[in-house]
This record gives C-alpha cells, sequence and structure tokens, in this order.
C-alpha cells in the first residue's frame, strides 16, 4: 500500500486529504499553523534535507532536526525539509545552473539569480537530472516521478 508522507514532519498516512486536513506541527508559519503538506517525491533509504544537505534515513527524524539554512528559519520553525530528488552524484542550481558535487557547498552559496534578487538568497536544487547523473536508474526514476 501507499503511504503520503508530510514533507514538514514525516507525518505518514493512506490518503492524500486525510494527510492533508491535519495540523502540522513543523509548519513553516509556525508550529500547528499550518496543514501538512504532500512530500512528492519517492521512498528513499536516506532523505537528504534540500536547504542544508543534512542525510537521515526517514522523513521524520530528518524533519525533527532544525535548519539553519531553511530560508522560513527566522517566521517560525526552520526544519530541515527532503529534496524530492534524493541522492546525487551532482546538484544543479534551478536559478542559475551552478553546479557542485554535494548538496552543502551549493546551498552554501548565495545566488545570482535568487527570483527575490541578486545574493538575497541561497542556490537551490533543480530536481531535474543534470547530464552527469543521468544514469539508466535515474532515468527511470524521473520517469516515475512524473506518472510516465
Ligand atoms: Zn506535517
Ligand atoms: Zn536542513
Ligand atoms: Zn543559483
Amino acid at each position: 500500500m501507499v503511504e503520503y508522507y508530510c514533507k514538514f514532519c514525516g507525518s505518514k498516512s493512506s490518503s492524500i486529504s486525510s494527510l492533508t486536513s491535519g495540523t502540522c506541527p513543523n509548519h513553516p508559519n509556525g508550529h500547528n499553523k499550518g496543514k501538512h503538506e504532500l512530500y512528492e517525491g519517492l521512498e528513499e533509504s536516506v532523505y537528504i534535507c534540500k536547504y542544508c544537505g543534512s542525510e537521515s534515513y526517514s522523513i521524520r527524524s530528518l524533519t525533527h532536526g532544525s535548519c539553519r539554512r531553511n530560508p522560513y528559519v527566522n517566521k517560525g520553525d526552520g526544519h530541515h525539509e527532503p529534496f524530492v530528488g534524493g541522492k546525487r552524484n551532482e546538484y544543479v542550481c534551478k536559478y542559475c545552473g551552478n553546479k557542485s558535487r554535494s548538496l552543502q557547498s551549493l546551498t552554501f552559496g548565495y545566488c545570482p539569480r535568487h527570483p527575490l534578487g541578486r545574493d538575497k538568497g541561497r542556490h537551490a536544487p533543480t530536481i531535474l537530472p543534470s547530464h552527469e547523473c543521468m544514469t539508466e536508474g535515474n532515468f527511470n526514476k524521473i520517469l516515475k516521478l512524473f506518472g510516465l
């Protein structure tokens, strides 16, 4: 059976509607200030934070930790959030195309083409594959991700 997970706290449910009807203790607006939100990635053996590159074996344990690079950190609770693209050999910024071997080093840098303005935010990884990591396994994962 398919389980659906909240990307903020790792709560799971057998249906999306029951998941997203509950309030989320880790919501970026603050404790219980919003609903659970669906994690739209695949089940992974390791989850990696899209903001800082921290890793954990479950969404629940990953999102339990607070994240210093979460852009919401000043507004409320900033927690790690799983990267939908999974663990990779290379990460590419979706705004400017900057590449890095680790998510941690990619998101360390400020992005010249950030939507909030030049250097107003950090590089953010795209979930699309780069040529370098376009192995057959990854390609099949991407197809699944987009329901193809
Ligand atoms: Zn939640
Ligand atoms: Zn993090
Ligand atoms: Zn960038």
